[in-house]
């Protein structure tokens, strides 16, 4: 369990429990713990420890046994397999997909075949598209022709039979104390990770906020969106069961229809890009078009330049730019449009677009609960590189990329309060 780090709604797990109960074995989950990752801090492992806690518990309920590996996973998983009595129980299965290559030399090395199930996606991102895709416009069709194969029900998972009950619960506050991550960027409140969480998070949706999304989700201050996207990335919750609820529900199709957008079409869009563009997070995964308009103005004269600790402090000129890096900094979710904002003024008054996606991509995986995510690199590049855009009019330092200000802002939505709301501490 990697990705997907939850129990129900899980087709990997389903589909594991299907391969155990069919060999009458007992049926193991392994965790590996990588003790850092990227950006993240505290904020972020905190919140997947949390939630790796109620996955052990719940597994427990089954019978099924739950390992928390830690180290490096080629090294771990193998072993893992090795060892453990669990080696001898999966020999002789016939192999679904071997994506990466390191499972292809793991694999030899130890003679085991891997069964590779995509449980995050709701059509498999390797059936949705064979190639990297150019814009939404391009995998929507293809989506929505697939959607009725894969949307189908979940089965529920079943209670196995014997249990190994050499599998005692972990000690979580010495886990967190072992991680070789940054500590002061803090946790948060306002959001509790977590399987069940997620679920209650999902019906408050519903119930409270799904009738106004289309006409306010661009509103940072109405309180709109799902704040579903924590749980997304670590696959608390499945992106199936949010459509799943969602999809009967006939009332307030225009908001139905523009959520189901953006969690399908929109997210299955990003985890294309990542896939199948190598260049993903830099300046030569952009579109020829972007790179050779953003060339041309790379020395245009810049109103303002800030270097990367000022952007980091919230100390531009900006008291729009500067609530938004707070609400980042201090909440650990910054509202979905003004991320666009956030991202395009991070190229504006930066050296190069290089440097921008730099400082975009390292402010984003530190502070964002959400972080490190697909739709983070996708969402960063196409408002700073006009990935999945088109060109638009040109303009000083940003050529044909679409282009946001201030005032625009102000059209949308009350600047002054989210700035309020936003404030220094
Ligand atoms: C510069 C920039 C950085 C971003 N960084 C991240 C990130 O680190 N992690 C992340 O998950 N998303 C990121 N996004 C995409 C989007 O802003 C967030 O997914 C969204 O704001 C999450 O809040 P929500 O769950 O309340 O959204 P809702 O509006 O309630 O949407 C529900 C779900 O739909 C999906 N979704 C919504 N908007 C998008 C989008 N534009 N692209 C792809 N999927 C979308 C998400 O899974 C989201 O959880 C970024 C976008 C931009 C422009």
């Amino acid at each position: 369990m990697q990705r997907d780090q939850r129990v129900h709604d899980n087709w990997a797990l389903l589909y594991a429990q299907q391969i155990a109960l069919e060999k009458k074995v007992p049926l193991h989950v392994a965790f590996n713990l990588v003790p850092n990752f990227l950006e993240a801090t505290i904020r972020q492992y905190g919140f997947m420890l949390k939630g790796l806690e109620e996955v052990e518990d719940e597994l427990k309920r089954f019978n099924i046994s739950f390992f928390l590996l830690s180290g490096n996973p080629e090294i771990e998983i193998p072993k893992f397999v090795y060892e453990s009595d669990a080696s001898a129980l999966v020999t002789d299965f016939n192999p679904l997909k071997i994506v990466r290559q390191w499972k292809k030399s793991v694999a030899a090395k130890i003679e085991i075949q891997f069964h590779e199930v995509d449980a995050h996606n709701i059509v498999p991102c390797l059936a949705a598209s064979d190639k990297l895709e150019f814009a939404a416009y391009t995998i929507r069709q293809k989506i929505h022709k697939l959607l009725p194969e894969f949307m189908d029900e979940f089965p529920s998972l079943k209670k196995m039979k014997t249990h190994n009950s050499a599998n005692e619960k972990f000690d979580w506050l010495k886990i967190r104390n072992s991680l070789q991550i940054n500590f002061d960027v803090h946790e948060v409140d306002w959001i509790a990770p977590g399987e069940n969480s997620a679920q209650n998070s999902l019906e408050i949706f519903i119930k409270n906020k799904l009738v106004n999304y289309n006409d306010k989700r661009n509103d940072p201050n109405a309180n709109a969106v799902s704040n579903l996207s924590p749980y997304l990335h670590f696959g608390h919750i499945s992106a199936q069961r949010i459509a799943l609820t969602i999809l009967p529900m006939v009332e307030n199709f225009e908001s139905h229809k523009s959520f189901l957008e953006e969690l399908i079409v929109r997210r299955e869009l990003s985890d294309n890009f990542c896939y199948f563009n190598n260049n993903y997070d830099s300046f030569e995964g952009f579109p020829d078009w972007s790179k050779s308009s953003l060339n041309t103005h790379r020395n245009d004269r810049r109103d303002h330049l800030y270097s990367i600790e000022e952007f980091e402090q919230a100390k531009t000129h900006d008291e729009l730019w500067n609530a938004a890096q707070l609400e980042m900094t201090l909440k650990g979710k910054m509202h979905g449009y003004m991320r666009i904002y956030w991202a395009k003024k991070i190229l504006e008054w930066s050296g190069s677009p290089e440097e921008a996606l730099k400082i975009a991509i390292y402010l984003n995986d530190k502070y964002e609960i959400d972080g490190r995510d697909p739709n983070g690199y996708a969402g960063i590049a196409w408002s700073i590189g006009g990935v999945h855009d088109r060109a638009w009019f040109e303009r000083a330092v940003y050529g044909k990329i679409r282009y946001i200000n201030y005032n625009g802002c102000a059209k949308k939505f009350d600047v002054k309060e989210y700035v309020k709301n936003n404030p220094k501490s």
